[in-house]
Parts: structure tokens; sequence; C-alpha cells
């Protein structure tokens, strides 16, 4: 209705009109026809009404009939143009991972657009102005034309032509800002190294290749000279990280290293930290060929781009590719299937591999290639067990550690204490009579935070908070139950680790950097500056210090509770704490200095830890994979999670009995049933193990099969029965293939 009549197209009668199919981004399956003015096309945008709501959409058919009665077919709102069609390749990524991951297909397609291009609103009104990327163009050409004039005046006369085309205003800003740059000076590849560019440089056509390498051997380097390489023939380099804003060093390198061949602007930056604009620039210049380069996070994976000739997916065993809403899929799985369809290699690179990438390298499905020292001089740190069974600790701390740290501030070193638990203590507790500080609105308990005091130097106060739901209240003064006004907090977290290591080390620099102390925007690259500076002597951080960043100066590293992943429910929870402390100790000794790390456990006999200390992640992926293979978990099976969340667990779990019990009807002999259910294994429904989430119950059912085949086949037949459950009135629903997390 707020549409100004004059972008209405008017379809002009049958004869002039096309049908279009349309994914939209709602929660049902399949398309939605309308009607269209002629020339509609495959892949191009439009703007739809759906119910009472105007949509973006996109345009998957052209029908010759609607799969409706005709009139009841609505006309299309306004057909997009400012854009071309979507390509092909980009339109079967997107339809395989809807298939893959059991989502309708607009809500794998819309949400994977920068914000603006799938909002009608961008393109309604007076404001709108031709739309988005309109907008960006006329600013950008605004942008380049104030410049031009200005030099007219003071510049020799050969450049004074007027520019007539944006390729002319990219060509010269490429040539300004590349002799500006100094030049590159490229290290010597170690023989490792050579190996591996010659062995990545001879591939042509689709080929995954593990590059195993410690932290710092030299990996990105590797990536540099072989996406150099593509960047020469002409073609596109898509390159995957887990996280850029916490590392802004790394895209310094890249651009440094990459807009030397690509020109200025050839490397595009992509990641959920973006403004709505900057995203849509970013995306609009690798859609359009003009940057060379794609750098960026889980989300650019599905950034179309024309002449992709490489995937490089670093650290790809990071659990952060895995995106966990929505559509939950694998940004590094998904990367595989998208060089396979481009015919194009692909390179994963991680010092500590998932156990799914590294059995396909050790069956040859995968390339392996390893680059086994460090690439500076430096030697690995030493990894030694502190037995904790029978010392006594202070403050949770082993005397060893605690001399440890002692020397490093007397040397002048830097230390870390990595402890993966943030806040004051897990708990409050009263001895009296037993009560704990548990969240009204969830199974789990509030845990115990320090605030900052509301004036400088004044008192700090204590609250109680959630980490579930984010319920917040204030410190009881006395305990609710009994009455006792001595509530003790029990265990440690990050935040009492650094009262504590304050009064241990008086007269040293101590900060912490944990998703607490980083909240504020900057705050987070402020605190390693310090540290990269030298003005912190004892960092206490979680897994947010573990990755990407190398501390010249850091020369021990002391790793707090790590026993608490290794008994873990959950069976990858070893594989990621091998990754986690091999990266950790990774932080530690880049200068020369042998540096040391020390884990304090109460079960230093452990098979996970013997392997930490040898620096083998060969033997413990042999031992990891064994224990899978004869437990039937993946890489030898694969799994599939239905998730039920409700206002009460029979309610959940009814839903979860029925999805079950329709697979106990049919036999497999039934022609509606894809499925062959002799290969699927379905398991009983279970609560899971924080059973209520801010008053939400929750309850899973996992599905498990040897052949990924049979497993899509049963839950594409499943999937397209679940809606219809009597049960599922009252519950909310997911299906996760592939789960992370079980
Ligand atoms: P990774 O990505 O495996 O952690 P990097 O590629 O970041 O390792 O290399 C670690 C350090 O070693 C970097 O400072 C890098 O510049 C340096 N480096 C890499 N290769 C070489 C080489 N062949 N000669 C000298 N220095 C190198
Ligand atoms: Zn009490
Ligand atoms: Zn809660």
């Amino acid at each position: 209705p707020s549409v100004p009549v004059s972008l209405v197209p008017s379809p002009g009668g049958e004869e002039g009109a096309t049908w279009v199919r349309v994914a939209l981004d709602v929660p049902l399956a399949g398309l939605f026809d309308y009607r269209a003015p002629a020339g509609a096309r495959v892949g191009q945008r439009a703007i739809v009404s759906f119910g009472r709501r105007e949509m973006v959409g996109i345009v998957i058919e052209t029908p010759v009939a609607p799969a409706v009665a005709v009139e009841q077919v609505k006309d299309v709102v306004q057909m997009l143009d400012d854009l071309p069609p979507f390509p092909d390749d980009w339109l079967k990524l997107a339809a395989f991972a809807a298939d893959y991951y059991q989502r309708p297909l607009g809500e794998v397609m819309l949400p994977a657009l920068p914000g603006p291009l799938r909002k009608p609103a961008a393109y309604q009104g007076l404001r709108a102005a031709g739309g988005p990327v309109a907008r960006l163009d006329a600013r950008a050409a605004r942008a380049a034309k104030p410049k031009r004039t200005r030099r007219k005046k003071d510049q020799a006369p050969d450049d004074e032509r007027a520019l007539t085309s944006e390729e002319n205003v990219s060509a010269s800003e490429n040539a300004e800002a590349t002799s500006a740059l100094p030049p590159v000076s490229l290290p010597t590849l170690n023989a490792s190294q050579q190996e591996a560019v010659e062995a990545l440089s001879g591939l042509s056509g689709f080929k995954p290749v593990l590059l195993h390498g410690v932290t710092g051997s030299g990996k990105t380097e590797v990536y540099l000279r072989v996406a150099e390489r593509v960047l020469r023939e002409g073609r596109q380099v898509m390159l995957l990280v887990p996280e850029i804003n916490l590392t802004p060093q790394l895209e310094q390198v890249f651009r440094r290293r990459l807009e030397a061949i690509a020109g200025t602007g050839g490397v595009a930056v992509l990641h959920s930290g973006l403004a709505d604009g900057e995203r849509l620039q970013a995306w609009l210049r690798a859609v359009r060929g003009q940057a060379r380069v794609l750098l960026g996070t889980r989300l650019s994976l599905f950034t179309p781009l024309p002449d992709l000739g490489l995937i490089v997916v670093d650290e790809e065993h990071d659990p952060s590719y895995k995106q966990q809403e929505g559509l939950r899929y694998s940004a590094r799985d998904l990367a595989i299937w998208r060089a396979r369809d481009r015919g194009v290699p692909i390179i994963l690179g991680s010092a500590t591999p998932s156990m799914e990438t590294w059995h396909h390298a050790q069956t040859g499905r995968y390339l392996l290639l390893s680059l086994p020292q460090r690439a500076l001089a430096a030697e690995p740190p030493r990894i030694r067990l502190l037995d904790t069974r029978n010392v006594k600790l202070q403050q949770g701390l082993a005397p060893p550690l605690l001399q440890a740290v002692a020397q490093r501030l007397e040397k002048g070193e830097q230390s870390l204490i990595f402890l993966n638990r943030r806040g004051y203590a897990p708990v409050l507790h009263c001895d009296a009579c037993g009560w704990v500080s548990g969240c009204p609105r969830c199974s789990a308990y509030m845990v115990l935070h320090r605030q900052p005091p509301r004036v400088p130097g004044g008192p700090g106060r204590h609250e109680l908070r959630c980490h579930h739901c984010g319920w917040q209240q204030r410190v009881p003064m006395a305990c609710p139950d009994c009455g006792n006004q001595d509530l003790q907090p029990m265990g440690r977290g990050t935040q009492r680790l650094e009262e504590h290591l304050g009064e241990l080390f008086p007269g040293a620099r101590i900060a912490r950097i944990d998703a607490d102390s980083t909240r504020r925007k900057g705050s987070a690259q402020e605190l390693f500056a310090r540290m990269h500076a030298g003005d912190i002597d004892i960092l206490v951080g979680t897994q947010m210090v573990a990755k990407g960043h190398d501390f010249q100066n850091l020369g021990f590293v002391g790793v707090l509770n790590a026993d608490a992943m290794l008994f873990s429910h959950d069976f990858r929870a070893p594989e990621r704490l091998f990754a986690q402390l091999m990266q950790v100790a990774g932080r530690a000794g880049r200068a020369g200095t042998p540096a040391e790390v020390y884990i304090q456990t109460g079960y230093p006999e452990q098979p996970l830890y013997q392997a930490l200390v040898r620096h083998d992640y060969a033997g413990f992926a042999r031992y990891a994979l064994r224990e899978r293979e004869s437990a039937g978990l993946p890489p030898f099976a694969y799994q599939a999670l239905l998730t039920a969340e409700a206002r009460e667990l029979a309610q959940a779990q009814a839903f979860l009995a029925q999805a079950r019990a329709w697979t106990e009807r049919t036999d497999g002999t039934d022609s509606s049933q894809a499925a062959d259910m002799s290969r699927i294994t379905l398991y009983d429904p279970v609560p899971l193990r924080v059973v209520r989430v801010a008053n939400v119950e929750r309850a899973q059912l996992l599905v498990e099969s040897d052949s990924r085949p049979a497993l899509q086949g049963f839950l594409r037949a499943w999937a397209g029965v679940l809606p219809g459950l009597a049960a599922t009135a009252r519950v909310r629903w997911h299906l996760e293939v592939d789960p992370l997390e079980i």
C-alpha cells in the first residue's frame, strides 16, 4: 500500500505476463507463485506481498502456468533489477544446503544476502531513490569526483582527462595505491612450505587438501603464495577464517600481500560486525568481481563469486564454522561442496584438524600436506602436567605454577593464565543448609559476578547472573532458605582468579580478557594492544585469548580446570580440549626464549594429556578415532538431532515420541516411504542436560546411520511429516544435521 504508484509494474494483460515461482524467507516448505511482467528471470529478486506483509523473494522458476487457480495468484509488487540475476551455481549451492539441512529454500537464500537487499523498505518511499545498490553506487561516484577536481588544479595535464566509467576510477586508484605501498619482502620458504606450495600449485580441478601444521609453522605463508598464483591467473580466492573482529593483524597481512596483486579494494572483508552498508559494499565488490579476494567468516561462504579459483578454510576444526541457529550449517562442509561444484581446489588448514577431516586425510580422500616445524627458529613450548592430587593448592593454584609466574615476572616476561570460566565464581552457596544460587527460570546455577565499583576506588558490588537466559539479580543479604548471612562463593571464575593473582603478585600489572571485560566496542582490541605493547605482566583469559594472537614476550602459560572438559557428556569434548590446549600453548614462545606451559590436572595419566606433552596430534587422533570407531560415533556414523521446546517437558517428549512412532509404523516397504529404515537408528527421546532455559523445557532425539545417503533419505521423508503430527502444535522444533554438540 505504501508503494508509490510509479514503481508498481503493470502486468499488462495475460499475454505480456509471465508466472514466477518465488522463494521467500518464511518457515513454510515450498515456493510461491505470482504474476510478473514479461521478462522476469530465474535468479532475479522481486518484492511480493505475502499475507499482510511485503517481502523480497527470489525467482526460482518461471513456470508456464501457476500451481493454483489463476484468480488466486497475486501480482508481483515490483521486480528488482538493480543486480543481475543470481548465477546458477549460487542457486545450486542454496538448493543443496536447503535439501541437506532440511530447510525451506527461502530460509537459506534470503538470510544469506546483505540486509538491504532483502528489505522491501529499502526500495520504497521517496528516500529509497532506486534502492540500496543504486544509492551506494551513486555515493561511490560522488566520492570519486571531488578528488578529481581537486587534483586537476595542481596536477600534470595528462591526468586531466575526464573519468567516464567506474572502471577508470578503480583502475587509477589501484595504480596510486600500489605505488604508495612499500615493497613487500617475501620470506624464503622452508623445505616443507616449498613442498606444500608446489603440491598445491600442481593441482587442477577439485581436490580437498589438509594442510596440517602446528601454530606458527607458516600455514598463512602457504595460503598467501597459492592465493597469489591464483590471482595472477585472473581468478578469485575465498578465504574463510573463524573470526576477524579479534585479529585485525590478520586482515592487514592479507590486504598488504594480496592487494599488491589484486589492487586497492581488491580484498573484500565480510563479517557480522559490519554495518549493513559496509557489508553490502564488500559483498557487491566480490559479486561484481572487483574484489579478487574475499576474506571473511562463515557468512561469506554464500557470496556469489564469478571467477572463484580457490577456497581456503583456516582453522578448519573451529566450531564457529557451524551456525547454531536458523540454518544450522557448517560453512566448512558447504565450502567443500562448493569447491567440488566449481571444480576448484580447497585447502583446509589446522594444527589440530577435526576428526572428520583427519580421517579423510588418513584414508586418502583428502591430500595431506604437513608443516612439521615452526617457521621461525623458536623451539616449541615445553608442556608439563602438574598433578594436583597430592599438593596443597593456593587459591586453586599449584606452587610450581606460582613459581613459574614469579620467575617470568623477574625476567620481565609475560604470563598467561587460561581459565575457561568467566565470572567471579560459578555458584553461590550456603554452608549451613546447602542452598545454591539456582536460576529461577532455568535448571542451571546463577554465576556470581563482580561489578565494577560505581565510583572509581569505591566498593565493588556483586551480582548473580544466569549465563543461559541472562537473568540478573542482586546477591541476597542472607540465605533465602535459612537466613544464614555468610554465603560463600564456590569455585573460581576469571574475575576471582584475577583478584587472587593481584594479592599474590602485588607489584604485577594484571589484566583479564573474557566476554565480560570486552563487552564495550573496541575494548578487546585495546586489551590485546596493551598485551602486545608489554603493558601487562599477567593476563587472565578464556578461550578468547587462544585464537590468532602471537604474543612475542609471552614466556609462560598456566592452564586451570581443563579436567572439566575431559569428562564431559559430549563425545567431541576431548577433541575440542586438545585443540584448545594446543592453541593456547601456541601463543607462547614465539620470540625465541623457550616457553613453558603447565597444565593443572588430577588425571595426568590420561592419554590426551600424554599426547599433548609430546605435541603429538597424530597420536591423540589415532587414540580418539579408535574410540569413536568402537563406539560407532562420527566420523564412522552420521547423525541428526531433533530438538523440541515447550512450556512443559511432557509436551516436548510427546512430540518426540510421535516423531519416533511414525518411523515404527512404516516398515520400509511402503512406497510413500523413501527411506531404508534398516540402516537408521533412533534413540530414545531425552531431556537436554540443561533441560529448562528461560522457562522453556527442552528434549531431543538422536538419529544415527552408517550411511549418509540413507540418513538423508530418511530425514527428507521425516521432515515432511513432522509439521503434521498432532503434538507439533504445542512445541517449537528444529532438526539439526551433523550436530556438533549432543
Ligand atoms: P601459522 O599460520 O601456521 O600459524 P604463520 O604463517 O603465521 O603460521 O607463520 C608464523 C610466523 O612465521 C609469522 O610471523 C610468519 O611471518 C613467519 N614465517 C612464515 N614462514 C616463514 C619463512 N619461510 N621464513 C621466515 N619466517 C616465516
Ligand atoms: Zn541456608
Ligand atoms: Zn536462567
